[in-house]
């Protein structure tokens, strides 16, 4: 990258430098397990979906959620990433907690979509990271370009209303998902799941072998769209909320899913 990063810590994850220490990450913030009564500690369902699918559950200690990565400099965590998730609380929260009412007046204005879609892929981004691995899709230069406000190209956010069992769930695809256009070109592609109370976020991202021009639009059964709105790239305006149906468990394995059963998105 030919960036200087002078120092000694391990570089960070997200502005590449190394002259601040590495900091504990809550990949799920604590606030987010703060809202709920206090109690046990919460079942976190841990899902990869793909060529090896993987189901693992683990009891996370009170107050938090229990995702923990040590990458992110001091720096970074108690700047930019401390300020964005001060700015997604407020709105997340309700949606969260499933009080529909207070949101569905005027349903998700703008700049809200822009902060879900940014705190959603902090949240991607870090969980990469999660127990030493390797990332696999994201580059550096597009976790850099989080930190300085910009979405990955080529990106879809939506957001559903969970009405299933589970506190949290993640579910992403332990491949990367193979993409090959109809003029052969070939591609790659990441999707992220998050399921937290009563809300549903799912990141989308893909990329070509060869740079591919123009607009272009994510394609996927149309029942979806009566489940989940779509907050990244399309929207000019407020979105309606909630979507007129909910998502159960076994629809959210679905959804997670949608992606790879496709296996093209152009
Ligand atoms: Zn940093």
């Amino acid at each position: 990258m030919g960036r200087v990063t002078k120092g000694r810590h391990r570089s960070c994850m997200f502005c590449d430098q190394r002259d601040s220490p590495p900091s504990d990450e809550d990949v799920l913030a604590k606030w987010v397990a703060r809202l709920w009564p206090k109690g046990a500690g919460f079942r976190v369902d841990f899902e990869t979906v793909g060529e090896a699918t993987a189901i693992e559950s683990f009891q996370a200690p009170k107050g938090t959620l229990g995702l923990i990565v040590k990458r992110p400099c001091r720096r970074c965590n108690n700047g930019w990433m401390s300020q964005l998730e001060n700015l997604a609380k407020p709105i997340l929260t309700p949606m969260i907690l499933g009080r529909v009412s207070s949101v569905a007046a005027h349903g998700i204005a703008l700049e809200h979509q822009i902060v879900i879609a940014r705190w959603l892929l902090k949240v991607a981004m870090a969980y990469e990271f999660l127990r030493g691995r390797q990332p696999r899709f994201y580059s550096r230069g597009e976790r850099l370009a989080l930190m300085q406000g910009s979405i990955p190209e080529r990106t879809g956010i939506w957001a559903g209303y969970y009405t299933g069992e589970r506190v949290a769930r993640t579910i992403d695809t332990n491949e990367n998902i193979p993409l090959l256009l109809s003029n052969g070109v070939t591609g790659s592609a990441y999707s992220f799941t998050l399921s937290l109370g009563r809300l549903v976020l799912q990141s989308y991202t893909h990329r070509f072998a060869t740079a591919v021009h123009g607009r272009y639009t994510f394609r996927y059964l149309a029942v979806w769209n009566e489940m989940s709105v779509e907050l990244w790239p399309r929207a000019t305006g407020n979105v309606r909320w909630p979507p007129p149906y909910g998502i159960d468990d076994d629809r959210l394995s679905d959804f997670a899913d949608r992606w790879a059963k496709r296996g093209t998105s152009e």
